[in-house]
Parts: structure tokens; C-alpha cells; sequence
């Protein structure tokens, strides 16, 4: 593949520009020629007379482009109009390429369409879209790309414009200017082959959020509060002209479709809820991340030699526009020039970056969507290497990443000792099954709930070993707690692991409560499998075998659980009563 890259400057220009590119086909040999144009100006007479110059001068070749928030060209930012001009080298290349207009209506159908071209075009191996997306939910339009072919990628990115408020458009040869329209290049044939990634570079800070209320790109919510509350109280962000550059450095990370994908907050709202850059969803686990330089040059490092390795021809670049906020003009192409040195560089800043990854389409934010693409096998010869400059990266750790991985290795240590004191709370010592009160709660919570769903059945079990004084005092305590442990361990052993609607506890002494949601014949069933197995157990140092008594009943719909409880301890009494080593039902 060959690449001409320049800036749109006049048509004068650009008609010449187009006669040096027949020219050079005229010595060369090539096949399929496209034009990509990444225009910051919104301006419809010169995206038109672009195209026209085109279609008069080239007239086979394809063209789509759109309006972004800032080029890339030659690996680093170019404001105004940039033109890629691709040409394949093989005859078995191919591409075609459709627009169609989108908008929150017909997105599924649109891709659907995409979809059933697919099918009748087996030699397809990518998809590259420019889509306008301005607002709009795009979560649906990501699914229905997910069901393409697995072994066929997707990426492209957002219209945008150089003001963020403004709208976006795409054009192509196959469709007009549009401000509601995804164009897609579909690519493939035998000899072409591609490789993709998305990298951010921000870090996630230990703190977790659970998202409890967001609707498509709105997030209300996070622990029940307002979302807003978190920017002010961890990171002392106030509501004000500043709020989107500075919690630009703080995006939310969350896993979605087994990825960590960033979603930025773009105005915070009356209502203390945000609007983010794109659709968050409702009941995941989100958290602050935090960008600087050091570490996101870090990941362009390692990320650079990945592609190195394809070695590829070409690179196109998708980075959202939210980076170009981040580093500033100046500073913004540190992150995207040191590929040019593999190949040539080309994209824009978009308005959100696509990319399939496990099957899964993604929509991204601030992040970094390369695709790199190569014609042929790889050229072995040639030793490119990805080059970063010193100046550009001094390898030395920046404080900020380390005092982020001093938060996150922190509470990490606190989560795991939160844990763990959690688990002291609820358990008893002994026998690590639950402590009285918390098998108490538990009895309590699923009698709140049955009240809700009177049909399902709840039942408890009490135990409580026989002659167990005796044991103490012939075989000493040591030799006590081991039959305590004996019957504990048996009782973990029969219930379902995670299953909350068993609940087993120690209620005191030797006694022990169960709560089931059996029918009460089950219970029945299962006290006596309880109390046989028990008696089966030959205990060391002389105990032998020892026996429990059971008692055993149902909820009566409407009784409180001391009602419920007095029952049970009743019927292990009378278990007692009438001779032990037993199971009596009331
Ligand atoms: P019954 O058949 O009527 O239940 O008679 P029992 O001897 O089992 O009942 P009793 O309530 O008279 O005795 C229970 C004993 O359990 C008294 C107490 O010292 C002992 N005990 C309570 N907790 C523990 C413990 O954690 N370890 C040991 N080894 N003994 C305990
Ligand atoms: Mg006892
Ligand atoms: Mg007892």
C-alpha cells in the first residue's frame, strides 16, 4: 500500500496534488485509490469542491471523509483539511465503500444492512466507519455490529468540529454531505491484512463506585448519591467554567464487555447528575481514572512495539478529542508521532472511538483506536523502529503514577482487611459458620421477603448434641470442640455454596439453627439425613460416636420470626423430651 498525505490549501493546490498522485500511478502500479479527507472546517462549498476535483481528476478513485475536531497527518495534529490519499498494490485488495443516513431510529436497520452486504462479500476482513454521532445512544448500534462475522473488525470513529458544539458530517463518494450519516469502508481480499488496538493510558485510583442510576449517557447516580458529590468530595472539583478540563484528568473506568472502557464527564447538571461522553450503564463498578503523561507515554511505548511487529503500511489513528483537551496543542502529538516512524500516520479527533475487541463493538472515549493495516507479507528487510523521542519520554517513573499505585496497592489492602473484618462480623470463631446475630438478621431478611412471596417455602432446623456435658467432662473441652466442628463441617457440607436463601448458623453452645427454602417434607428429609450421617461419624480419642436431636417446622404465613423460632426450639425440646437422637416435626 502506498500513502500520500497533505493539507488541503486551495483547489488550485489540490488539483495539483491530484495530477502529481496520476502521475505517480503512471510509473507504478496500483489498484484501488481512496481518498480520505478529515476536515476541522464544517464548510459544504469546500468539502463539495473537493470531491468534484476528484471525481473530474480521479475519477475512479473512492473518497469519504468528515468533519473532526483536529487531523492527524504524518503521525501529528494538523488543524483545517487533511487529505490521505491510499493506494492498494495488490490486485486481490479490495474496496467498496456505502454511506447511509443514521439516526437513533434506523441505527439497528442500518447496520443490518451493513450486515446482509457482508454476507454476499466473503472477501471483507475490516470495516472502517465515520459516523455522526452528536448525542445520540449508540449502545444499540454497537450491539448489531457485534453480530458481524467474528473474524471481521470494525473501528472508525466520531464526526466532530473544531468547536464542540457545533454539528458534524461525513460525506463520501456513495452519499452527500450529511450531518446524520455513517459511511462505511468495508476491506479485504486475500493479501490485506490488519491488526487493531485501543489504549488510554489513564490508571485507575483505588476507589470503587457502583453506578446505581444512569440512563443512556446521564449518570445520576453513583452509592445512591448524587454523581456529582464524588468529583466534589475526592477530587475537590467545583461546578464551574473549569469542570470539563478538569475532570477531563478523571474519567470513570468500568468494565463492559470484559474491557475497561473511560467515560468522561462532560457538564454537570442541576440535579447533581453528569452528563458523560457517551452511554454508561446502570449497576457496574466504576472508577476515577487518572491520566498523565508519564504513564500514557508508557503504554504508547509498549503499544508502538506491538505494531512495529506487523509492520505495517499504514496506521490510522483515532483519538478522541478529549486527548487533544488533555495534552493541549502543543504537547498532543507525543502520543501520536512516534508511529509515524513505523508508518504513515493518518486519522483525526473524534467525537467517540469505535472498536470491535472479542467480538464486542466498543464505544470508546478518550482513548486511542489504532488500526494498522499491510498489503502482503511482512517486508523482513526493512528495520523500522518505533522511535520515541528522549525529550518526548525520559523513562523516568512521573511522581503522579507512583502515588497512583500507592492509592491502588492501598486499598486494595484495605478492601482485602475490609473484607476480612466483615467476615469476623458475621462468623463465629469456632466454627466459621454464621454467629447468632447475623443468622438472626438472616431469618428476620427472608421473613421480610416472604412476605412478599408467600407461595415459596421457608422452614427452620434447630440441633442441639446430645448428652454433650458429657463429653466435656469425660474427654475434656479440647475433645468438645471437636465434635462442635465435627457437626459444623457436616452442615457446610449439605448446603449450596452461595445459595443466599440457605442460611446456617451456631445458635449457641452446641446448638445449631438452619434456615431452608424446602417444602417442610424436604426439611424433614433433610434433618434426618443430617442427624443419620451425624451418628455415623466415629470421633478420635475415645468420643465414638455421638448423636444430635433435631427440631423441625415451617413458617405459618404472618408470624413473626420469635414466633418462628420459639416453634422450632419446641420441637427440639420435645426431640429431647422423648428420648434424643431424633427429628420432631411441629
Ligand atoms: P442435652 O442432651 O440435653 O443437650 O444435654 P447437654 O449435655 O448436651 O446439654 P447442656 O446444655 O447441659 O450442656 C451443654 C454444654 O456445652 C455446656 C457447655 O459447657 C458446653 N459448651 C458450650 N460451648 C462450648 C464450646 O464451645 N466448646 C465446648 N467444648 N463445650 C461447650
Ligand atoms: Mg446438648
Ligand atoms: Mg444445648
Amino acid at each position: 500500500m502506498k500513502q500520500f498525505q497533505f493539507i488541503y490549501e486551495n483547489q488550485n493546490q489540490f488539483h495539483e496534488e491530484l495530477i502529481k498522485i496520476r502521475q505517480w500511478q503512471k510509473t507504478h502500479i496500483t489498484f484501488c485509490t481512496i481518498f480520505q479527507i478529515f476536515s476541522e472546517l464544517l464548510n459544504q462549498d469546500i468539502l463539495s469542491a473537493i470531491c468534484q476535483i476528484i471525481e473530474k481528476e480521479l475519477p475512479e478513485a473512492l473518497y469519504a471523509g468528515c468533519s473532526t475536531n483536529g487531523n492527524i497527518m504524518d503521525g501529528c495534529v494538523e488543524t483545517k483539511i487533511v487529505v490521505v490519499c491510499t493506494m492498494t498494490e495488490y490486485p486481490s485488495t479490495q474496496i467498496e465503500l456505502v454511506q447511509f443516513p443514521l439516526n437513533a431510529r434506523n441505527a439497528v436497520a442500518v447496520v443490518q444492512k451493513i450486515i446482509a452486504m457482508v454476507e454476499k462479500r466473503p472477501w471483507v476482513k475490516a470495516i472502517e466507519m465515520l459516523v455522526t454521532i452528536r448525542g445520540m445512544s449508540m449502545t444499540d448500534f454497537c450491539e448489531e455490529l457485534g453480530k458481524l462475522p467474528e473474524q471481521i473488525k470494525v473501528f472508525g470513529g466520531g464526526a466532530f468540529s473544531s468547536d464542540m458544539d457545533n454539528e458534524a458530517c461525513v460525506f463520501s463518494k456513495n452519499g452527500n454531505y450529511s450531518t446524520e450519516a455513517a459511511v462505511f469502508l468495508m476491506m479485504g481480499g486475500e493479501d490485506l491484512h490488519l491488526t487493531t488496538m485501543h489504549l488510554t493510558g489513564w490508571k485507575p485510583l483505588g476507589k470503587k463506585f457502583l453506578v446505581t442510576r444512569a440512563e443512556g449517557s446521564i449518570l445520576y447516580e453513583l452509592d445512591g448519591k448524587p454523581a456529582y458529590d464524588a468529583y466534589y468530595k475526592y477530587l475537590n472539583i467545583r461546578n464551574d467554567e473549569h469542570f470539563f478540563s478538569n475532570t477531563l484528568e478523571f474519567p470513570f473506568f468500568y468494565e463492559h464487555n470484559g474491557l475497561n472502557i473511560l467515560r468522561a464527564p462532560i457538564a454537570s447538571n442541576a440535579d447533581g447528575s453528569l452528563t458523560m461522553t457517551s452511554d454508561i450503564e446502570e449497576n457496574v463498578v466504576a472508577r476515577i481514572a487518572y491520566g498523565d503523561p508519564w504513564t500514557i507515554l508508557e503504554h504508547i511505548r509498549r503499544s508502538g512495539h506491538k505494531i512495529q511487529e506487523f509492520q505495517p503500511d499504514l496506521i490510522r489513528v483515532y483519538s478522541c478529542a478529549a486527548r487533544r483537551t488533555f495534552w493541549g496543542m502543543d504537547e498532543v502529538s507525543k502520543e501520536t508521532q512516534p508511529f509515524q516512524s513505523i508508518a504513515p500516520t493518518s486519522g483525526f479527533y473524534t467525537s467517540g472511538e469505535f472498536l470491535r475487541t472479542n467480538g464486542y463493538v466498543n464505544q470508546h472515549n478518550v482513548t486511542l483506536v489504532i488500526a494498522a493495516v499491510r498489503e502482503g507479507e511482512p517486508a523482513f528487510s526493512e528495520s523500522l523502529e518505533f522511535k520515541m523521542h528522549e525529550e518526548q519520554f525520559s523513562g523516568k517513573v512521573s511522581m503522579i503514577n507512583r502515588l497512583a499505585t500507592f492509592i491502588e496497592a492501598a486499598t486494595e489492602e484495605l478492601e482485602e482487611a475490609n473484607k476480612k473484618l466483615e467476615f469476623m462480623a458475621v462468623s463465629d470463631g469456632l466454627t466459621q459458620l454464621y454467629n447468632r446475630r447475623e443468622i438472626e438478621r438472616r431469618i428476620k431478611l427472608k421473613l421480610r421477603e416472604s412476605t412478599r412471596h408467600p407461595e415459596k417455602p421457608l422452614c427452620l432446623i434447630m440441633l442441639d448434641i446430645d448428652d454433650f456435658k458429657q463429653v466435656n467432662d469425660i474427654y475434656g473441652h479440647k475433645e468438645g470442640d471437636n465434635v462442635i466442628i465435627g457437626l459444623s463441617s457436616l452442615l457446610r457440607k449439605g448446603i449450596p455454596e452461595h445459595n443466599p436463601d440457605v442460611a446456617v448458623g451456631r445458635w449457641g453452645g452446641e446448638e445449631f439453627m438452619l434456615l431452608v427454602p424446602y417444602p417442610l417434607e424436604y426439611a424433614k428429609k433433610a434433618a434426618e439425613h443430617i442427624r443419620q450421617d451425624f451418628e455415623s461419624i466415629l470421633f478420635k480419642s475415645g468420643v465414638g460416636h455421638r448423636t444430635i436431636s433435631v427440631g423441625v417446622t415451617r413458617l405459618i404465613p404472618g408470624e413473626d420470626s420469635d414466633a418462628f423460632c420459639i416453634r422450632v426450639d419446641k420441637a427440639l425440646y420435645q426431640a429431647k423430651e422423648t428420648g434424643k437422637n431424633r427429628v420432631v416435626v411441629l
